[in-house]
């Protein structure tokens, strides 16, 4: 398999798979670049070598061509993270991307338009597939956000480059740190899964099953948990028809020696909003009308206990509504816990679009030893699953 760090792009054209589905305000403004600043070093490596990049994304969810979900809005910020002008190919395949990705010199930039203007991307189709191969000599995959998904950039198109193809350094770095947290983990292992609902979060959590010595529950999902033990709570999040695969995988975990840490208590408010009225009460006597919004603060102490004592840590999801100021308290106290351990020699991984959220709205992103950029990739690796935009690479 080829390495990027080991190749040499010189008078090369490369066609990187990016990550470009960046938050854009009402004026196209740039709310969060993390996806971008995240693909600059493989974008340098292959401008360094004297060779030149075609980049290419998606950016939101279009349903056919829409102004509001142009790349061309991205252009600003590129060229000046990247100091150097960008081509842009008014759409990615055609006549127009052939004629610039022809004549594109070394250390040159052309950025095509949105993949998903195209169904075919989607769909994975082939000849789609071809026609963006045809553009360069070497394919790079350095979008691990969508690498669980078999589409024609990310998986198919690494058919037409038989030996010309590798991940890009996000990608590695994204493989080698998952990879240490399912293979290297030091013990004790734990999870802190959060969010809203348990149907988005079974499989990893009875594949983690397998791995951790803790699990955490906090979030929506606790609930669904509480209600599966006979407790009362109030008008909280719940999902009534997952009540029986709470309580199994309640005994799954008892049968692994697998500890599962659920609140104890709960900030509790009136209404779902930031300025309601609150408390605090045991998690399993919530009054009809109020919901559980937050962990209360002998949860906080509990959860932080064990995160300290911990090895290996996986955060994916927040453990109460913290977008809103009044119910962050219990994030924030996780997430300082999870720096704590760290700063002790923990391995903490933080992933899910949530969780880096809130490690964000917290300034604790430097703190941890690695931020996924992907969601649901993250996920189903951890899960087991074999990524197709990983496999196309290895295969
Ligand atoms: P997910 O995308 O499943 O990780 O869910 C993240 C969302 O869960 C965040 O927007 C949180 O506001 C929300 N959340 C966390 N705790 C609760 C709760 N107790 N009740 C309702 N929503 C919650």
């Amino acid at each position: 398999m080829q390495k990027i760090d080991s190749y040499n792009f010189s008078n090369k054209k490369a066609i990187i798979r990016v990550d470009f589905n960046v938050p854009l305000d009402e004026n196209f403004n740039i709310t969060d670049p993390t996806r971008i600043n995240s693909a600059i070093p493989t974008i340098k490596k292959v401008l360094n070598d004297n060779g030149s990049v075609i980049l290419m994304s998606h950016l939101g969810r279009p349903k056919a061509s829409e102004e509001k979900f142009s790349l061309k809005h991205i252009i600003p910020y590129l060229s000046e993270v990247l100091g150097v002008e960008i081509l842009f190919a008014n759409d990615c395949i055609g006549e127009e991307a052939e004629n610039l990705a022809k004549n594109l010199q070394a250390k040159q930039v052309l950025l095509l338009e949105n993949l998903r203007f195209h169904p075919e991307e989607k769909k994975g189709d082939k000849d789609f597939a071809k026609q963006l191969s045809n553009l360069a000599d070497v394919w790079i995959n350095d979008a691990f956000g969508t690498a669980h998904r078999r589409h024609a950039s990310t998986a198919v198109i690494a058919e037409y480059f038989s030996e010309n193809k590798m991940f890009g350094y996000l990608m590695e770095k994204e493989l080698s740190n998952i990879d240490k947290l399912l293979h290297k983990a030091e013990r004790p292992f734990t999870a802190i899964m959060g969010g809203a609902k348990v149907s988005s979060k079974i499989e990893i959590i009875e594949s983690l099953m397998k791995k951790v010595d803790n699990l955490i529950i906090g979030g929506g999902m606790t609930f669904t948990f509480v209600k599966a033990m006979g407790g009362n709570i109030g008008a909280s999040l719940v999902e009534d028809d997952k009540l029986e695969i709470a309580r199994e995988i309640l005994t799954k975990a008892e049968k692994n020696n697998v500890k599962i840490h659920i609140s104890t208590d709960a900030v509790i408010a009136d209404n779902f909003a930031n300025d309601a009225n609150t408390k605090t009460t045991v998690v399993h006597e919530i009054p009809n009308g109020w919901m559980g919004l937050d962990i209360g603060s002998e949860t906080e102490a509990n959860f932080a206990k064990i995160i300290n004592e911990s090895k290996t840590i996986l955060w994916n999801g927040p453990v109460g509504v913290f977008e809103m100021d009044s119910f962050a308290k219990g994030t924030e106290s996780v997430a300082k816990a999870i720096v704590d351990s760290t700063e002790n020699g923990a391995f903490s991984l933080v992933g899910g679009g949530d969780s880096v959220a809130a490690a964000n709205k917290f300034n604790i992103v430097d703190k941890l030893s690695y931020v996924s950029t992907g969601g649901g990739a993250l996920l189903e690796y951890i899960e087991g699953k074999e990524l197709p935009g990983v496999a196309a690479v290895r295969a």
